[in-house]
C-alpha cells in the first residue's frame, strides 16, 4: 500500500490532522477502532481557551508554564494558547457541540492550576463529544482511508527519512509496509505500563518505542502525570470537572487536609500537588479502602446529574450515589507531558516524519493543566496535518530505494513470531518439561506493571529506579523464552517489548533527574534546583540536559 500522508492512531490529534489534509490521499491506520481507541474519546472535563474578554492569552501562557515547571517550550505553550480558541470554533463547525450559559456564550468552568475558569466542556463526556464530530466530518471528507485493527510495528526510516511504517494486522496476523511520502505519528501516551491507570488498553506507548528506535530525538520522559483522582483500586478516572464544580476532599479523619498541602488553591491545586497530597494521606494511614474521600454531596443534584453526568452514573454502576456519599479515589496513571521533541511544525528530527497530540513533548513541561491536552491535539494535529501534506506537495517517496530494506525486516518480524509460536508435542516442537518455556507473557506483564508502580511512580528514589531497572533488564531476557498462542497473544508480545523499551527511557531519565519539579518527585532531592530548569533529552544512548 502506498499512500501521500500516513497517520498512525486514531485519536483527537489524528483526526484533526486528517482532516487537514485536504486534497491529498490519506491512510489513518488505526489499532483498535477509529475514535473508540485511545484516550481522547474517554476525556471528560474539557478544553481549555480564552474565549472570555475578561481572560486573556497571556494568563493561560503563564497558567501553562508556572504549572509545567517552566520547562514547557515557550514557543510550543504560545501557539497552543494563541491557537485554542481558533481550534474550538473549528470542533462546533465539525459538529462538536459543547456547553452553553444562558445568554448562549460558551459555558467555562474552573480546573486546576488556572487563574481564570477557562475550560469549556460538554458535561463530563467532552471527548466523546469531540470525537464524535470529527468523526462525522471525517467520514464525508471522501480522501481518507481508515484502516482499523492495525498496529503499527516499526517506522520505515532509512538515511534519516521516513518512509511509513510495518503493520501487524490483527485480525489475521498478516504483517505489511504502508508506504507514504509523509508519516504523522498521533498514537498518544503509555498509562498502560502501569497496574492503575485511566487509560484504555492501546495506550502502551508504542509510538514513543517506534520513535526511539529510529533514533527520535525524546524529550521529559520522566514526566509521568498521575491524576490524583481515579476509583480507589481500579483507576478509572474521576475527572477533575468533580473538584472544578466544588468537590472537596477529606481523609478518613474527615480532615480536609489540602490545607497543609496548598492553603491558597486547595483541591484546585495543580495536579502533581494533590496527587502527592493523596497518596502521603494514604501512606500516613489516613486513607481509607485505599483511597481518600471526594465528597459532592453538599453541590445542588442539578448539578451533579447533569454536569457531573459521567461520574454520577459511574458510581452508582457501583452502588454509591454520590448526591448522598463520598467517593474513594487514589492517584492512577494518566497523562504524559514527554515524549517526541518537535519544533513548531511538529516535525521532529526524521525527515517526511511528523508528530501531534500526547505523543509528543515539550508542550505541557513538568506537569499538564487539566483541557489543556484536548486543546493540544486540536491545535497540534491541525498543524501537523498542514506540514505533513506541505512536505508531500514537494516530496515523493521511491519506494525502491526501500523495499529490499523493509522486505528484510517483515522477514526478521515473521521469523521472529514463528520461533516463539506455541507448538504442540506432536510435532517434538514444544516440550513441556522445559521450564524456560514455562513464561506466560500475561504473567510477565503484570509483573512489570507491579515492579512500574512500586519503582517509578508518585514518588521516586535513586535506589527503586535502579531496582526497576535491574527487573526490567531480567524480564527482557525472559522475553526471549516466551511462547505464545494465538494473534491476542503476538500483539501483546510486541507491546510488551515496546513496554520494556519505554519503561527503561523513563527510569534512565528519572535517575537522571536529580530533583524534584512538576510529577516527577524524587523522596532523596525533594526539592527543585534552578540550575536543573531545562529539558532532558534521549536519543538512543545519549542522554543530554538542555538548559532552558
Ligand atoms: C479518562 C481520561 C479523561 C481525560 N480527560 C481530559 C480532559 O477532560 N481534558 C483534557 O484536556 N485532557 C483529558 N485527558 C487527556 C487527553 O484525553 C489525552 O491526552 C488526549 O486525548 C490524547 O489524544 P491523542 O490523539 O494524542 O491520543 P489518543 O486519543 O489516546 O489516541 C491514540 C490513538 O493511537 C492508536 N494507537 C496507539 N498505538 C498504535 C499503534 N501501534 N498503531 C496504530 N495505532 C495506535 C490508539 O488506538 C488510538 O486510536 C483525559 C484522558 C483520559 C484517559
Amino acid at each position: 500500500m502506498i499512500t501521500d500522508i500516513l497517520i498512525i492512531g486514531g485519536g483527537g490529534a489524528a483526526a484533526r490532522c486528517a482532516i487537514e489534509c485536504k486534497g491529498k490521499n490519506v491512510i489513518m491506520a488505526v489499532k483498535g477502532l477509529f475514535g473508540k481507541s485511545g484516550c481522547t474519546v474517554m476525556a471528560e472535563g474539557g478544553y481549555n481557551a480564552v474565549i472570555n474578554p475578561k481572560d486573556n492569552f497571556q494568563k493561560h501562557y503563564k497558567d501553562t508554564l508556572k504549572g509545567g515547571g517552566y520547562i514547557n517550550n515557550p514557543k510550543l505553550v504560545e501557539i497552543l494558547v494563541k491557537n485554542a480558541p481558533k481550534e474550538l470554533k473549528n470542533l462546533e463547525r465539525f459538529g462538536a457541540l459543547f456547553d452553553r450559559n444562558q445568554d448562549g456564550t460558551i459555558a467555562q468552568r474552573p480546573f486546576g492550576g488556572q487563574s481564570f475558569n477557562r475550560t469549556c466542556y460538554s458535561g463530563d463526556r467532552t471527548g466523546h463529544e469531540l470525537m464524535a464530530g470529527l468523526m462525522e466530518y471525517i467520514t464525508k471528507l471522501g480522501n481518507v482511508r481508515i484502516l482499523e485493527d492495525l498496529m503499527a510495528l516499526k517506522l520505515i526510516v532509512k538515511n534519516n527519512r521516513c518512509y511509513g511504517a510495518l503493520f501487524l494486522n490483527l485480525i489475521n496476523g498478516d504483517i505489511f509496509p504502508i508506504y507514504a511520502t509523509s508519516t504523522v505519528l498521533a498514537t498518544g501516551g503509555a498509562g498502560q505500563i502501569y497496574p492503575i491507570t485511566s487509560n484504555p488498553t492501546q495506550k502502551v506507548g508504542d509510538g514513543f518505542a517506534m520513535a526511539y528506535n529510529e533514533g527520535v530525538e525524546l524529550i521529559d520522559m520522566e514526566m509521568v502525570q498521575f491524576h490524583p483522582t481515579g476509583m480507589a483500586n481500579s483507576g478509572i478516572l474521576v475527572t477533575e470537572a468533580v473538584r472544578g464544580e466544588g468537590g472537596i476532599l477529606y481523609n478518613k479523619n474527615k480532615e480536609r487536609f489540602m490545607i497543609n498541602y496548598d492553603r491558597e488553591r486547595m483541591e484546585l491545586s495543580t495536579r502533581d500537588v494533590v496527587a502527592r497530597a493523596i497518596y502521603n494521606e494514604i501512606k500516613m494511614g489516613r486513607g481509607i479502602n485505599g483511597g481518600v474521600y471526594l465528597d459532592v454531596s453538599h453541590l445542588e443534584r442539578d448539578v451533579i446529574e447533569e454536569r457531573l453526568e459521567t461520574t454520577f452514573k459511574q458510581f452508582l454502576d457501583v452502588g454509591i450515589d454520590i448526591r448522598r456519599e463520598p467517593m474513594v479515589v487514589a492517584p492512577t496513571a494518566h497523562h504524559y507531558m514527554g515524549g517526541i521533541r518537535i519544533d513548531e511544525k511538529c516535525q521532529c528530527n526524521i525527515e517526511g516524519l511528523f508528530a501531534c497530540g500526547e505523543v509528543t513533548g515539550g508542550i505541557h513541561g513538568a506537569n499538564r493543566l487539566g483541557g489543556n491536552a484536548l486543546a493540544d491535539t486540536q491545535v497540534f494535529g491541525a498543524i501537523a496535518g498542514r506540514s505533513a501534506m506541505e512536505f508531500a506537495e514537494v516530496n515523493k517517496i521511491n519506494i525502491g530505494e526501500v523495499k529490499e530494506y523493509t522486505n528484510g525486516i517483515i522477514r526478521d518480524i515473521r521469523g521472529d513470531i514463528e520461533d516463539k509460536m506455541y507448538r504442540d508435542d506432536k510435532n517434538n516442537n514444544y516440550n513441556k518439561n522445559n521450564k524456560n518455556y514455562s513464561y506466560n507473557i500475561f504473567k510477565l506483564i503484570n509483573n512489570f506493571k507491579g515492579i512500574m508502580w512500586d519503582n517509578v511512580s508518585i514518588i521516586r528514589n535513586e535506589k527503586g529506579l535502579k531496582n526497576a531497572l535491574l527487573e526490567i533488564n531480567r524480564l527482557k531476557k525472559d522475553l526471549k523464552y516466551i511462547k505464545l498462542n494465538g494473534i491476542i497473544q503476538i500483539q501483546k508480545y510486541f507491546e510488551f517489548k515496546n513496554m520494556l523499551t519505554v519503561a527503561e527511557i523513563i527510569i534512565k531519565c528519572a535517575l537522571e533527574r536529580k530533583e524534584s519539579r512538576g510529577a516527577h518527585y524524587r523522596s532523596d532531592y525533594p526539592k527543585m534546583r534552578e540550575e536543573l530548569k531545562g529539558n532532558l533529552l534521549v536519543c538512543g544512548d545519549r542522554i543530554e540536559f538542555i538548559e532552558l
